[in-house]
């Protein structure tokens, strides 16, 4: 039998790294799943505990971090990521997406890993160009709200592609655009578990400005499919993954509602400051180079992600303080 692949998910309690636990652990990998658990959740990954090539690492991925034994491919998911989050935790948003991807990059150096490394649209800012190409530079204000996020990101890939040119490492960035399913934190702020929540507890759906910015949504499921063929692509350059089925949040909003079935009313709130107006990605060359285009079509991802949220229990759906820091983090 051949041996099994090797491979660090950071992040791996979140909701992007426990799907990809999903896939690796199918794909017959050992895993070893990092988190600190600020926001990641043991709840989305704890039925592979059992498991022989599972190993679960509490570990905030800022400190230096060991993995014994060889190691084929290193996933550097961890980060806050949505615009609560980083305004709440600024610091550990710096640090894991500056500290987090130096130590990330340190320990593929050592094991000769493939590293790769979830970067955002939010790289893009404010875009000025519309569809977003990988070739466009941005437009993000670094002190702004959203600047500790956005310049962590923006940071971790010129690392990344020093240690790629410098030290020759094997690298992979993907971009990855608004991307949902199940396993969203109900209270991280995004407009879809914001409103799937608000709908769930018959409370109003807040639109922030008057809804016509734009997002492009991407079922998670075809995120990581796209995910596993960059990873095993020989691509070191930035790579947009998303769906470029693009829609105003105001739209989004009634969607919801007509999903839910409820008769909430939507209500205007304050947009917040330096929230994108429009974001679409150009995956040309996500199509050309990994065959790979979006599958699931925007009204079968809400309809699973919303069978998850309902099957929540009413603490769950009622929670209001998603960190973890009392609970798990030594001070
Ligand atoms: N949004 C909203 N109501 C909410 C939460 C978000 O109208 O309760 C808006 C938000 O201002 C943004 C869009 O929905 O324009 C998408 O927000 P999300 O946080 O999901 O993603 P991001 O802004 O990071 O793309």
């Amino acid at each position: 039998m051949a041996e099994r692949k090797r491979i660090l998910i950071t992040g791996a309690a979140g909701f992007l790294g426990s799907h990809l636990c999903d896939r690796f652990i199918k794909e017959d990998y050992h895993v070893f799943a990092m988190d600190n658990l600020i926001t990641g959740r043991l709840k989305n990954i704890e039925q592979y505990f059992p498991l022989e090539n599972f190993e679960f690492y509490h570990h905030d991925v800022s400190k230096f971090i060991h993995i014994p034994g060889k190691l084929d491919y290193i996933l550097h998911f961890a980060s806050p990521a949505s615009p609560i989050d980083y305004l709440k935790i600024p610091i550990q948003t710096l640090k894991v997406g500056s500290l987090g991807i130096h130590n990330c990059l340190g320990l593929a150096k050592a094991k000769n890993a493939t590293l790769m490394i979830a970067s955002t649209s939010e790289v893009y800012g404010d875009p000025e160009i519309h569809p977003q190409t990988e070739e466009y530079w941005g437009h993000v204000n670094p002190i702004g709200p959203r600047g500790v996020y956005d310049e962590a990101k923006r940071f971790q890939e010129a690392m990344t592609m020093a240690y790629h040119n410098y030290h020759k490492i094997d690298t992979r960035i993907v971009r990855i655009f608004n991307t949902y399913g199940p396993r969203m934190r109900l209270n991280d702020g995004r407009a879809l578990p914001a409103f799937i929540g608000q709908a769930l507890r018959g409370e109003d759906i807040t639109v922030f400005g008057d809804g016509s910015q734009t997002r492009s949504f991407c079922y998670v499921d075809d995120l990581v499919e796209g995910i596993f063929r960059l990873l095993h692509s020989d691509y070191v350059k930035p790579v947009n993954l998303g769906n470029p089925d693009e829609i105003s949040i105001k739209e989004f909003a009634e969607e919801i509602i007509e999903l839910t079935g409820t008769d909430q009313k939507i209500v205007f709130k304050d947009l917040p400051i330096n929230d994108p107006q429009q974001r679409q990605p150009d995956i040309t060359l996500a199509k050309k180079l990994l065959d790979w285009e979006p599958k699931v079509s925007r009204s079968e991802g809400l309809k699973r992600t919303y069978d998850f949220f309902k099957s929540l229990t009413p603490e769950e759906l009622n929670e209001k303080d998603h960190y973890n820091f009392d609970k798990y983090i030594v001070k």
